[in-house]
């Protein structure tokens, strides 16, 4: 068999758990197995970077913050090649320059265009366990860039894709794919299994267990994915196209999102137009816009608020407020304290009553809601952030635990 697999940042954080990250790979390839790695930065290095970028610039250029970035994953995987060696497992390190990762040029957030998998190739045919970077990549012009937080993901399954390989393995600190954030619901459950849209629904809802482009791109390839853990050997959760009683599962998880900011624009015209002229602006300054609300006009008022990453809060805060007398509106509110609490499943969209039983939770559990967003596997709701852990043990309980 072919197998890529991926180590996150707390599995190799230490030497001690290089190591033993070190020993699965070695088995690995022992029972015979091509083995490819893909490795995070050790621990929290690429936040300790980005501290120390913004210890000596409040704004550093992209370019730069990757360049810095990128030596993360370049330490994991020559102390990982090290270990291997030093248990008689032949390995080799490779940056993403070297395997050909070409990805579009947006630093801190660029998509892989190609990859060239004849070095990869050729080290495997050598017998050699091959350890690939993580996260990173190079643009057009031949300078680093990262994929976004998380990407390390991606890389493990674009890689699988490209390498026809039979299974992507992603180990982290969690046992697999459970029903909520196990850390912030203790009663959460360990799914077997899940499939990739609903994956992708959760991952991109806020379970950060998934980067979610890397779900997008096993769904788009066909590439099977198992998440399991690098502290105990167990089966962990496989992700696929379809999964055993599909039809039966009404909710397959929950996801909570807190980077996430709201903006409210207060006494806007209630005349045609005016929704663009405002989407138009965050368009223009590429800020992703997610829920959208707009009130029932008052005599000839209205408002709108709506939800934008909240690293992006600043920026779109400046750019609507210059064009406050183009837009006309009376004043802009903006909060972060605020939440996106989903749940997500396939099977809702033939149950009616999903919505019922979530709103049901939260006002037992005294929790106000700002806005509400669903589709055909998902509900959102917008809630305060201190409200946050006790509506997602509140609607878990009603949902996994009655
Ligand atoms: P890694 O460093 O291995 O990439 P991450 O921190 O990115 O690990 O992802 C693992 C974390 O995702 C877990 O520690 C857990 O707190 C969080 N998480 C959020 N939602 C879920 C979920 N539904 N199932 C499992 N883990 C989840
Ligand atoms: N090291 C990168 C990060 O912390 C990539 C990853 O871990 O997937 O975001
Ligand atoms: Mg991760």
């Amino acid at each position: 068999m072919l197998i890529v697999q991926k180590f996150g940042g707390s599995s190799v954080a230490d030497t001690a758990k290089l190591r033993r990250v070190a020993g699965i790979i070695a088995d690995a390839k022992n029972a015979g197995n091509d083995v490819i790695v893909v490795l995070s930065a050790q621990g929290d290095t690429t936040d300790d970077l980005i501290a120390k970028a913004h210890e000596i610039s409040p704004e550093p250029t992209r370019r730069d913050l990757d360049m810095l970035m990128v030596t993360g994953e370049q330490i994991s995987i020559s102390l990982c090649a090290m270990a291997l060696q030093e248990m008689g497992v032949p390995a080799i390190s490779l940056l993403g320059w070297q395997v050909r990762l070409r990805t579009s040029s947006d630093y801190g957030s660029a998509r892989i265009r190609s990859l060239d998998t004849e070095r990869i190739r050729q080290e495997l045919d050598q017998g050699k366990v091959v350890l690939v970077a993580g996260f990173q990549g190079v643009n057009r012009r031949g300078d680093m860039t990262t994929l976004g937080r998380g990407g390390s993901d991606t890389t493990a399954v674009a890689i699988a894709a490209k390498m026809h390989a039979d299974l992507c393995q992603i180990y982290t600190d969690v046992e697999g794919v459970y029903t909520a954030d196990p850390r912030l619901v203790p009663t959460a459950k360990k799914l077997k299994e899940i499939t990739y849209d609903e994956m992708l629904e959760l991952a991109s809802m806020g379970a950060q267990v998934l980067h979610n482009r890397s779900v997008e791109l096993a769904k788009r390839y066909g590439v099977p994915m198992e998440v399991l853990s690098s502290y105990v050997r167990k089966p962990g959760t496989i992700v696929k196209e379809v999964t055993k009683g599909m039809e039966e599962t009404k909710i397959s998880g929950i996801a909570r999102d807190d980077k996430i900011a709201r903006i409210a624009l207060v006494g806007l015209k209630d005349e045609p137009g005016i929704a663009y002229k405002v989407f138009r602006v965050l368009a223009r300054e590429k800020i992703n816009v997610d829920l959208i609300l707009q009130s029932i006009g008052r005599g000839n008022t209205k408002d709108i608020s709506f939800t934008i990453p909240k690293s992006e809060l600043e920026h779109a805060g400046k750019a609507l407020s210059a064009e406050q007398d183009a837009i006309g509106f009376e004043h802009i509110n903006v909060t972060d304290k605020i939440c996106k609490l989903s749940v997500v499943g396939a099977g809702m969209i033939n149950r009616p009553g999903v919505a019922s039983l979530m709103f049901e939770a939260l006002a037992a559990a005294q929790v106000n809601i700002h806005m509400i967003s669903t589709s055909e596997i998902k509900i959102s709701v917008l809630i305060d952030q201190e409200a946050a852990d006790v509506a997602m043990r509140a609607v878990h309980k009603k949902f996994f635990e009655e």
